[in-house]
């Protein structure tokens, strides 16, 4: 299973991500960042598959996937 990591400060809340994730592994907070906006959060419980879908779509580089991931897919 991989990690994705949210840098909330650098979320805008434009929900790219959300959609176009297969596993249903992102949703938007209920909380507020610094800048105002509901930032994403990640949900380690949907076995998230690593297809980094996430990570290309975000206009603002605010999702990393972590070496957990990298692993997995480099093993494929
Ligand atoms: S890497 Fe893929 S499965 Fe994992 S959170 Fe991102 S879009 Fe969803
Ligand atoms: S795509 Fe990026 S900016 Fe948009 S909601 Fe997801 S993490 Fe936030």
């Amino acid at each position: 299973m991989a990690i994705v990591k949210i840098y909330e400060e650098l979320c805008k809340s434009c929900r790219l991500c959300v959609e176009a994730c297969p596993r249903g592994a992102l949703a938007i907070a209920r909380h507020l960042n610094v800048h105002g906006f509901y930032p994403v959060v990640f949900d380690d419980s949907k076995e998230c598959s690593g297809c980094c879908n996430c990570t290309v779509m975000c206009p603002d580089a605010a999702i990393e996937l972590r070496a957990e991931a990298k692993a997995e897919r480099a093993a494929v």
